[in-house]
């Protein structure tokens, strides 16, 4: 399967925080090939390994499963459901999107809802309207029948939107982050043969909600180095200032040299660059960006493990959609292919 197929089928499945199961079941499908184990953790982290040909050092690159939604929180007498974010959302978009119930009978069209502007109050319709005075519409007229439908406190939603190609390099779609990450992980491993270093490939759960499936992988595997494969922001829309958000997107993948939850070990920034520039690989440096990924738990782990992040720029990222450059997600592959094979010059000599 093509890249931006995999991306495309990735985009278009759902997993919002905590309930990653249809993307760890296409993620264990695309990636079993390509390793020697695959397996899952009690959490469901799904690790896949690649052993080296001379077993060291230990590389864990890891790609979150998970993608930003909502979780009904209450159902109104009416059948109107009350919901709370998992993961970081902007309340201002999410009034009329369309978005899936995920019940046990199985998903649910819906729509968020709100006050009609027709009825606001001037003041009303110049302020944001909370996530805690939206609700989704499903159609129910009652309580009773929206529990017939299989509505259940606790079900997860997500965005409806599907994957689409808007040019010839350009895509639109929902949970880039981190589906973009799964498909550069994905792929990384189709064109990896014969390595020094042994590879884990991780995808992992709840980075949303606090890098929680990294935390544990990386205590469990122990690794010598680790890199989260992410989407970042990418700066290049109206209202953007001069260096507010570096990255753009069609300018290679993006390194972070520090964020909120990590500086990048020296190491692996170095092993990162040179492997982009000994193989013609556009790439940027990105910092002061908000925000954490899963390499800031990786780092953290035991004694400590050096890592770094490979990050593609998407707009409007924790939006219903999101757009990305292709050119990015192959240059993405390309250096992560090329640091894979690096590790040994870089780690053993120093
Ligand atoms: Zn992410």
């Amino acid at each position: 399967m093509k890249l931006v197929e995999v991306l495309e089928k990735l985009s278009n499945a759902n997993g919002v925080t905590g309930r990653e199961d249809n993307v760890r079941n296409l993620m264990k499908k695309y990636l079993k090939p390509f390793v020697d184990e695959i397996r899952e953790d009690k959490l469901g982290n799904l690790i896949g390994f690649k052993k080296g040909k001379n077993d060291a050092p230990t590389i864990m690159i890891a790609a979150h499963m998970d993608e930003v939604g909502l979780m009904i929180k209450n159902i109104k007498k009416k059948g109107f459901l009350q919901f709370t974010k998992i993961g970081g959302i902007d309340d201002r978009i999410l009034f009329a999107q369309n978005v899936i119930v995920h019940t046990d009978k199985g998903p649910i069209t819906g729509v968020v809802g709100s006050k009609p502007i027709h009825i606001q109050t001037e003041i009303e319709k110049k302020k944001v309207i909370e996530a805690d005075k939206l609700f989704i519409d499903i159609g129910a007229n009652n309580k009773e029948e929206a529990e017939k439908m299989g509505v259940q406190v606790g079900d997860v939603v997500s965005f409806d939107t599907k994957f689409a190609q808007l040019s010839k390099d350009v895509v639109l779609g929902k949970a880039f982050d981190d589906r973009v990450g799964c498909a550069v992980m994905v792929e990384t491993m189709r064109r990896l043969h014969d390595v020094d270093c042994n590879v884990y490939a991780v995808g992992t759960i709840q980075e949303e909600v606090g890098l929680r499936g990294a935390t544990i992988a990386a205590f469990k595997l122990e690794p010598d180095i680790g890199i989260a494969l992410d989407a970042t922001v990418s700066g290049d829309t109206p209202g953007v200032g001069e260096g507010e958000a570096p990255a753009s997107m069609g300018k290679g993948p993006v390194l972070t040299v520090a964020d909120a939850g990590l500086i990048a070990h020296p190491k692996v920034l170095r092993l990162l660059i040179d492997s982009a520039k000994e193989n013609k690989i556009p790439y940027q440096l990105e910092t002061g960006i908000r925000g954490a990924t899963d390499a800031a738990r990786i780092a953290l782990t035991r004694e400590g493990v050096p890592s770094g992040v490979l990050s593609i720029a998407a707009r409007y990222i924790h939006s219903p959609a999101a757009i990305l450059n292709l050119d990015d997600v192959e240059k993405a592959v390309e250096l992560t292919v090329a640091t894979l094979e690096n590790v040994p010059k870089i780690f053993l000599m120093s």
